[in-house]
C-alpha cells in the first residue's frame, strides 16, 4: 500500500506514525509545503516571551527523524496542487526548484490544517503587521521585536492565542491594547465569566477595548469605526482559524456545514480512500451530537491517530469533542469543557446553573480561589458544560469535569467521585464534588438557584419579591444589592416573622454558601419558593457594578 500524506505537522504526522506501528510493509510519504514539521505550535507564543530560550526546543523533530524512527519519506517544501481521484494521484510541486510531477497513492490523507484568518481591514499587510500560525510566522515576529525594539502593540481578537502572545509582549516590557470587536474578550466563554478575565487583564495593564471595530491600519497608528485612533508599533491579527480546504473542494471533497472537511467517525471523507484528520476538518460535538469546528492540537492528534488506524485495518473510531481548551493569562488560568450557558440555551436546554467559589486547596496551605461555573440539564440532571477561572489546579478540576461529561454524567454522580484528596492539592470535598452537590441540590431538590442575569430580571419586573442578605452588617453596609435587606444568617431565625411565606425569597452571602445556609432555614419553616444567588454578592457585582449613589 501507498499511502501519501498532505500536511506534515500535528494531524498528519500523527497518521503517519500510527499507519507505521499497524503496517510495516507500507510505503509511508509526507508532503509539507513549509520548512518545519512536527512542531509545537502551541509553545510559540513563550519562546516569543523568552520562557523558551531556543526555537529548536519546539522544532525537535526532522524528515531524518521520521526517517529512522518510522521509516517514513518525508519532503519539505513540496506543495501539493491537485488531487485527481479517479487516476488516484496528486500533483506535487517541490518549491525548492520549482519543478512539478505526480504521485499516485492507494490511500490518501488530507492534514492541511487552518490558516489564521484576516480581517478585511485597510494597511493589513504592513510590515509591522503580523499572524502567528507556524514557526516562519513566530520567527518574523521575534526578528521584528529584537530588531525594532516596539514599545507598544495591539493585538486583534481576543480568543486564546491573541491573550496568549499578549501576555508575552506583556513580559518583554510592551504596552498592550487588546481590540475585540464582540462585546466580550473571549467570546467562547460566557460573559460573567469573561468579565474575571478582563479585569484581570485591567489589572496587569493591558488596555482593552470590546465592541471596537477595526477599519484601517497606518504605519504608526490603527483607526476604529468609532473615530478613534490608537497609536501602534506593531499588530498581531489574531482572529481566529479557517480550514484549508482548497484543495478538498477542488477534488469535489464534501464540506460539512462547518465550512471543514466532512469526515465519518473513520475519519474517511466524500471520496474513496481519501481521509481527512486534525484542523482541516470538521468535528462533532458529544453532548449535542452536531458538526463544530473546533481546531485545537489535542484533537488534531488525536484524529491523525485515528486515521492512520482506520487505514492500517484498526478498529479505532472518532468519538467527538467537547471543546475542551485552557489557557493562562498572567497568573490566571481559564478553562472550559461542554456547552457554555449561551450555547446549552440556544440547543433549547433548560438550563440550570451554579457559580461555585471555592479555594483550590486549604487556606492553610495557601489555598487561592477558583470561581467553577457549571452547566446543567434541567430535565436529565446531566452536566452540559464547565468553565473555570483560577489559578493553580484549574487543569484537573477541568479534566474530571470532561470525564464525567464525557461518560454523560449526572449532576449528581460529582459528589460520589473518589477524587485525591491531602492538603497541598485539595480541599476534603474537592470544588467539582461541591459543584455537584450544588447543582443536585437545585435539580433534585428544592434549592434553587437564581443567576445575577436573572436576579436583576426579576429586580426589575415589578414582581414582589424579598431579598435577604445573610451576612453580617458590617458587609451589608459596606456594600449591598440595592433592595436586599440585613437579615444575618446567625440570627435569622429569630426575624422569620418578618416575612411572608409566600412570596418569592431571594437569599445571598458573599460566595454563596452562607445564602445556601439561609435558603435552607427558610424552606425547612414552610417558605414556598426561595432562591439562593448564585456565585453570592461577589458574582453579583462583577456583572452589575455598583452605581456609586454616595
Ligand atoms: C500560537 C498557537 C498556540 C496554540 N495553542 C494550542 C494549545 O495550547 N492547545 C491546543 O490544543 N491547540 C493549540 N493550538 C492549535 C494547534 O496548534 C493546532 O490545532 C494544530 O497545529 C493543528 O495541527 P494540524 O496538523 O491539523 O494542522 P497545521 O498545524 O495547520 O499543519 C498543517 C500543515 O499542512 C501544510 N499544508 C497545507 N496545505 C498544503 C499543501 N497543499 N501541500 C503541502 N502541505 C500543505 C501546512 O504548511 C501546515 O504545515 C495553537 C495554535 C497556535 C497557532
Amino acid at each position: 500500500m501507498r499511502l501519501l500524506i498532505i500536511g506534515g505537522v500535528a494531524a498528519g504526522t500523527s497518521a503517519a506514525a500510527k499507519a507505521r506501528r499497524n503496517d510495516e510493509t507500507a510505503e509511508i510519504v509526507i508532503y509539507e509545503k513549509d520548512t518545519y514539521i512536527s512542531y509545537s505550535s502551541c509553545g510559540m507564543p513563550y519562546y516569543i516571551g523568552g520562557e523558551i530560550d531556543e526555537a529548536e526546543k519546539l522544532t525537535p523533530r526532522t524528515p531524518s527523524f521520521f526517517k529512522h524512527k518510522y521509516n517514513v519519506d518525508v519532503f519539505v517544501c513540496h506543495e501539493v496542487l491537485d488531487i485527481d481521484k479517479a487516476a488516484k494521484t496528486i500533483a506535487v510541486k517541490d518549491l525548492t526548484t520549482g519543478e512539478s510531477f505526480k504521485d499516485h497513492y492507494d490511500k490518501l490523507v488530507i492534514a492541511t490544517g487552518a490558516k489564521a484568518v484576516l480581517p478585511p481591514v485597510k494597511g493589513a499587510k504592513g510590515d509591522h503587521v503580523f499572524t502567528l500560525r507556524n514557526i516562519g510566522d513566530m520567527n518574523r515576529i521575534k526578528d521584528y521585536i529584537s530588531l525594532k525594539k516596539p514599545k507598544s502593540a495591539l493585538i486583534l481578537g481576543t480568543g486564546f492565542i491573541g491573550l496568549e502572545v499578549c501576555e508575552n509582549l506583556v513580559r518583554l516590557g510592551l504596552e498592550v491594547t487588546l481590540i475585540e470587536r464582540l462585546p466580550q474578550v473571549t467570546p467562547g466563554l460566557d460573559k460573567d465569566m469573561s468579565l474575571y478575565l478582563e479585569d484581570h487583564l485591567k489589572k496587569n495593564k493591558v488596555t482593552v477595548l470590546t465592541g471596537a471595530n477595526v477599519i484601517e491600519i497606518k504605519k504608526d497608528r490603527v483607526l476604529l469605526e468609532d473615530g478613534r485612533e490608537i497609536c501602534t508599533d506593531f499588530i498581531l491579527l489574531s482572529a481566529g482559524v479557517r480550514p484549508n480546504t482548497e484543495l478538498a473542494e477542488k477534488a469535489g471533497i464534501e464540506l460539512g456545514i462547518t465550512k471543514a472537511i466532512k469526515v465519518n467517525d473513520r475519519m474517511l471523507t466524500s471520496a474513496e480512500d481519501i481521509y481527512a484528520c486534525g484542523d482541516c476538518t470538521e468535528q462533532f460535538h458529544i453532548v449535542t451530537g452536531k458538526p463544530v469546528y473546533r481546531p485545537m492540537g489535542s484533537t488534531a492528534n488525536k484524529t491523525g491517530r485515528i486515521t492512520g488506524d482506520s487505514i492500517t485495518g484498526g478498529n479505532l473510531t472518532f468519538r467527538g469533542i467537547l471543546g475542551t481548551g485552557i489557557f493562562r493569562v498572567f497568573d490566571m488560568v481559564i478553562a472550559q469543557t461542554g456547552l457554555s450557558e449561551k450555547e446549552a440555551k440556544a440547543e433549547g436546554y433548560e438550563t440550570v446553573v451554579c457559580h461555585n467559589i471555592k479555594p483550590n486547596k486549604p487556606e492553610y496551605m495557601g489555598g487561592k480561589e477558583m470561581i467553577i461555573k457549571g452547566v446543567a440539564d434541567n430535565v436529565t440532571g446531566r452536566l452540559l458544560g464547565v468553565q473555570i477561572i483560577g489559578d493553580e489546579g484549574v487543569d484537573k478540576r477541568i479534566d474530571v469535569f470532561a470525564t464525567a461529561i464525557t461518560f454523560k454524567a449526572g449532576v449528581d454522580d460529582l459528589f460520589h467521585l473518589d477524587l485525591a484528596y491531602a492538603p497541598p492539592f485539595s480541599t476534603t470535598k474537592d470544588p467539582v464534588m461541591y459543584t455537584g452537590m450544588i447543582l443536585d441540590n437545585a435539580i433534585h431538590g428544592d434549592r434553587k438557584l437564581v443567576t445575577a442575569e436573572e436576579l436583576k430580571d426579576l429586580m426589575e419586573s415589578g414582581k414582589d419579591y424579598n431579598m435577604i442578605d445573610a451576612r453580617v452588617l458590617a458587609q451589608y453596609e459596606k456594600d449591598h444589592i440595592e433592595t436586599a435587606s440585613n437579615f444575618p444568617h446567625e440570627t435569622l431565625r429569630q426575624s422569620l416573622k418578618s416575612f411572608d411565606k409566600n412570596t418569592i425569597t431571594v437569599t445571598y452571602c458573599n460566595k454563596g454558601v452562607t445564602g445556601n445556609a439561609a435558603q435552607n432555614i427558610l424552606l425547612n419553616h414552610g417558605f414556598k419558593e426561595v432562591y439562593n444567588l448564585s456565585g453570592g454578592h461577589k458574582h453579583f457585582r462583577k456583572i452589575f457594578k455598583r452605581i456609586n449613589t454616595d
